[in-house]
């Protein structure tokens, strides 16, 4: 049981990561939890008329995805004026804040089935190999790893594969965690009560189960001791013909931070990879995320998405959400290309690196470390210059796309492959570290006119 005010907090610390700074302080954090009803309903209240149909409008989707991280699967969401509120509040009492929530304790993602897997060219064979080791686990490919890049659907598929054991074998101990989740727990284990303790019980966790799911395995860290318990939580499930599947944006060779006998662990199963749909596939994945969530959209809006949206899935859904919620605004049976038109061209007008010019990035840079052009465009080679260098690089390669020898002029004619150097350090120092973390978020932000 947790209380409400606490898990809504959660929702809003989400929400501060997935908009701009601006957008967060305007709309999402004068929002207030009023209510969750029988678990299923979550009813929320904007400061005012327009604020609550700007949530509408362009946030929804990212609201609702905020709350069924937080709150569990199919959460309904209900967003109320401040005069709506009033009236809520009249006929069912002001008991939010004291209010206890059961969260779902299922870990699986209902909606994440391999009946509501798409399969086509691009993932064929990493579904054929998902159901395989569903059906028959710790007997075909042990380890199953699984790399592609973002929103192509390895969470799903991983949860695919817990929902299956959970149906058809119930009694195997199956466990689903992210990279990130292992590492937390096994450092919590460290901590300074009862040590041993502690860490018998996150080995007795780890090493008694029938399957363990690790997503997103690139983020291990390169701290040994977290490496070393994971190489012996990997073996000693092994070595019992446990199933282990693990995900990555990359294959393991490409995994700087892996250490080389994990990364030779890895490979003695199937490592197989997830590409990007083609336009077929994502047509597909569109139609039946239509009929998942009983959206009415035009068969002419389905094509116009699929063709502009060609990488990442989780994408061309958000797309089709906000279409549908735009159609409903104003009471449509259907959307239209009107709503898709709409909904592209919001996005646009969000994207508000338009108008930036490397130039701006590096003033700004300049300004945050209070240091001047001429140094960080020259050669200076202390550390107080280099690093506010190499994010000033990083900045411009991630937000402007601008090709490295280009940039590599602007940094007083240094080589591409410096500057890709320099952006490359800086993109994996943000993995691992919050300092670098903070200096980007904040410079973002000052960039914005935050
Ligand atoms: P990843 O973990 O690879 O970043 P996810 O598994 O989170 O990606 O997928 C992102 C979204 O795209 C999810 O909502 C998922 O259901 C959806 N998705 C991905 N691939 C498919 C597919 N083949 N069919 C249907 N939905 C898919
Ligand atoms: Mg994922």
């Amino acid at each position: 049981m947790q209380d409400l005010s606490s898990l809504w907090q959660a929702v809003l610390d989400k929400l501060e990561l997935t908009v701009s700074n601006i957008s967060f302080v305007m709309w999402f954090k004068p929002l207030k939890v009023v209510d969750f009803v029988d678990n299923k309903k979550l009813i929320i209240a904007a400061n005012s008329t327009s604020a609550k149909n700007q949530i509408l409008r362009n946030y929804f989707d990212k609201l609702s995805t905020a709350v069924n991280d937080i709150f569990g699967d199919n959460i309904e969401i209900e967003v109320l004026d401040q005069n709506e509120e009033i009236d809520y509040i009249k006929t069912h009492g002001d008991s939010a804040k004291e209010k206890e929530v059961e969260v779902s304790k299922n870990p699986f993602n209902a909606k994440y089935t391999f009946d509501n897997f798409v399969v086509g060219k691009s993932n064929q064979f990493v579904y054929a190999a998902a159901r395989a080791v569903a059906e028959h686990p710790g007997e075909k490919f042990n380890p199953l790893f699984i790399y592609g890049g973002v929103g192509l659907g390895k969470t799903h598929l991983l949860h695919a594969i817990g929902n299956y054991l959970k149906e058809f074998s119930p009694m195997l101990n199956v466990m689903y965690v992210t990279c990130e989740q292992f590492t937390n727990d096994y450092i919590e284990s460290l901590g300074p009560a009862s040590k041993s303790k502690a860490v018998n019980e996150f080995r007795s966790k780890y090493r008694n189960l029938d399957v363990l799911m690790v997503d997103d395995i690139q983020f291990i860290s390169k701290k040994t001791s977290t490496q070393e318990e994971f190489f012996h939580t990997f073996n000693e499930l092994y070595q019992n013909n446990k199933q282990i599947i693990i995900t990555s944006d990359r294959p393991p060779k490409d995994i700087e931070t892996l250490a080389d006998r994990l990364r030779s662990r890895f490979t003695c199963g199937l490592i197989q990879d997830i590409q990007s749909p083609d336009l077929e596939t994502r047509i597909a994945i569109l139609r039946k995320k239509c009929q998942l969530e009983k959206y009415a959209i035009d068969d002419d809006v389905i094509n116009f998405v699929a063709e502009r949206i060609n990488t990442n899935i989780r994408e061309l859904e958000g797309m089709l959400s906000k279409i549908y919620f735009l159609a409903n605004l104003s009471n449509k049976h259907s959307a239209t290309m009107e709503e898709a038109l709409e909904a592209f061209n919001g996005q646009l007008e969000e994207d508000r690196n338009e108008g930036l010019s490397p130039d701006d990035i590096i003033d700004t840079v300049c300004k945050y470390f209070d240091i001047t052009r001429q140094d960080i465009v020259g050669k200076k080679k202390s550390k107080d210059v280099v690093e506010p260098r190499m994010i000033a690089i990083y900045l411009i390669s991630e937000i402007l796309e601008i090709p490295l020898v280009s940039i590599g002029k602007i940094f007083g004619g240094r080589d591409h492959t410096t500057i890709m150097h320099s952006r490359d350090k800086i993109s994996d120092e943000l993995k691992t570290s919050h300092k670098y973390q903070s200096f980007i978020s904040e410079i973002k932000k000052m960039l914005k006119g935050g």
